[in-house]
């Protein structure tokens, strides 16, 4: 449906007004109009009536066009105003149209009226269409600037935040720069200390695999620095001993506390030596396992003690238990024939029991003096002696004993000023020695010399001889050369206590042997010994 045009027409002539109504209605437009002439009477009707279009008459007695249209201008800039008048000059009503009035219609010309009304309010249509559109890009500008805004915000927020950003880089790399040197300071102490203590040592990750080696398990091992060297541990370990490394380990790195275990070890050479493992947690500020440490200690020389030492109680247990099982057998004989004193069995017994006593004496004398060997204590009370009556002494002893020959070569007629009874001990023990370990040579030669200032005294067998690798522990305590067998009794002593007796005349002492040959045991004591006691 067509709006109804509401016209409010500014005219003091009435007859001006019907003429302009009249047009109006022949042009056909559907419109109601309002006639007005004053300022009052238009300045209201703008207010009530509306209109949506004004015919003004340019000039009328208490108004004018330009005045209303200023009017109009103020508050309904969009209402058309078409000027109508007679009076009106060509250049008026150009400089009116040039302050804004939409059109100028000459009252002469008023058939022109609906063409220049429906013109008007299309430019009307036209105008607001513009202004919203203008309105719509005004708001959608005024968005944009907003949003511009906010993404200059935005921008500004990121640019901050790549500033702190990059500041915290800067101070995490600084950070872990420091971290990273403190870590390799550590690093390299943990390194040294490793190389520095006297053990194999090694690390192991969380899960054991081992991750370092230090110098000296290269060096026991013969293996090469390379990732072989650091796998092949395994092979480092006795067959017999591997479960237990294995079981230990494992057990180990489950309880978290660290441990030891014994097992043996490959050393380069192919000679394998006992060691002590001990493998101990090193935890991380959260108190979790970092890393695992091992060592091993070589224990093999404490394992051999601990072996001598074992084997020595039950060697000694036996010695002291032979002769006194005999002196008690004696004894029981003797309770039973106590009262029949002419019995021929009575001396026979009492020999016996002598003899074992004597053994039992024997035994019980070496390990005090070794014991006082040892602490360094062993009484030597030296004076002249004469060295020929002091071997036929000896061969008087052992003579008693057995059937063998003993041979002296050598003159011994001459004093040294030693401790008779220790040397004498000295003899005895490498003659008896020779009767129990060479039982086949029935020759024992003892030879009397005398080397640049030395009087050596040595004792030869033509026994089985004994193994060189030998040779050099038995002059150590508690040392004998098999201790499986059982045959020979005695405590692995004797030769330790001579050689601490020799020691103290300042003397040496020695063997020389050959398997399948014999041995010779020799000392040998300084002949200034001989000079001051002369002299
Ligand atoms: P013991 O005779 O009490 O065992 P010793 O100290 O006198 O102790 O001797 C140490 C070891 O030396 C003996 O156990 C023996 O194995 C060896 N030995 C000593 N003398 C001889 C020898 N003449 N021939 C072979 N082996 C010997």
């Amino acid at each position: 449906m067509k709006t109804i045009l509401r016209i409010l027409i500014l005219e003091d002539n009435e007859t001006d007004a019907d003429l302009i109504n009249r047009e109006l209605q022949k042009s056909g437009l559907q419109f109601t109009s309002k006639i007005v002439h004053s300022r009052v009477g238009f300045e209201t009707l703008l207010e009530d009536f509306k209109p949506n279009l004004i015919l003004s008459d340019y000039s009328m007695p208490s108004f004018d066009a330009a005045t209303a249209f200023k009017i109009k201008q103020q508050h309904y800039p969009y209402i058309p105003f078409i000027i109508v008048s007679g009076t009106i000059g060509e250049e008026n009503a150009v400089e009116l149209i040039k302050q804004g009035v939409t059109d100028y219609i000459s009252k002469q010309k008023l058939f022109t009226l609906s063409t220049k009304i429906n013109r008007a309010l299309n430019d009307v249509e036209l105008s607001k269409e513009r202004a919203l559109i203008a309105d719509k890009l005004r708001i959608r500008q005024e968005q944009l600037q907003k949003a511009n805004k906010k993404l200059i915000a935005e921008k500004e927020k990121v640019r901050i935040a790549n500033l702190e950003l990059s500041l915290f880089n800067k101070e995490l790399e600084q950070r872990v720069e420091r971290r990273t040197k403190a870590l390799s300071e550590s690093e390299n102490t943990f390194r040294t200390m490793m190389e520095t203590i006297p053990q194999i040592a090694w690390t192991n990750t969380v899960n054991g695999k081992v991750m370092f080696y230090n110098q000296r398990w290269y060096d026991y091992t013969g293996l090469v620095q390379n990732a072989y060297g650091l796998r092949n541990y395994n092979a480092v370990i006795h067959m017999e001993d591997r479960r237990t490394y294995a079981t230990h380990f494992r057990s180990i790195l489950n309880t978290k506390n660290g441990g030891e275990f014994q097992v043996r070890a490959k050393r380069a050479d192919g000679a394998f030596r006992w060691h002590l493992i001990r493998i101990m947690p090193i935890f991380n500020e959260n108190k979790e396992v970092q890393l695992w440490v091992g060592t091993a200690t070589d224990i093999d020389e404490l394992k051999q003690l601990q072996q001598h030492k074992d084997d020595f109680i039950s060697i000694a247990s036996h010695e002291l238990k032979t002769p006194i099982t005999s002196l008690k057998a004696s004894l029981q004989l003797l309770d039973k024939i106590k009262h029949k004193p002419a019995s021929e069995m009575l001396s026979v017994l009492i020999g016996q029991a002598n003899r074992n006593l004597n053994k039992v004496n024997t035994l019980i004398e070496d390990l005090l003096n070794a014991s006082l060997a040892n602490k360094g204590q062993l009484q030597i009370h030296q004076k002249p002696i004469n060295i020929g009556d002091l071997i036929a002494q000896c061969c008087e002893q052992v003579r008693v004993e057995g059937i063998y020959k003993i041979v002296t070569e050598g003159d011994g007629n001459f004093d040294v000023f030693a401790d008779a009874v220790r040397i004498e001990q000295i003899i005895v023990n490498f003659v008896n020695n020779a009767i129990k370990y060479a039982p086949l040579s029935t020759e024992i030669l003892i030879n009397i010399a005398i080397i640049g200032q030395d009087l050596k005294i040595s004792v030869t067998d033509k026994g089985p001889g004994i193994d060189k690798k030998k040779l050099s522990s038995l002059f150590d305590r508690y040392y004998r050369v098999d201790n499986s067998d059982t045959s020979y009794n005695g405590l692995g002593l004797g030769l330790y206590i001579s050689s601490e007796i020799i020691k103290r005349h300042n003397g040496h002492i020695g063997v020389d042997s050959e398997i399948g040959v014999g041995s010779t045991f020799w000392f040998t004591i300084p002949l200034e010994e001989r000079l001051t006691a002369t002299t």
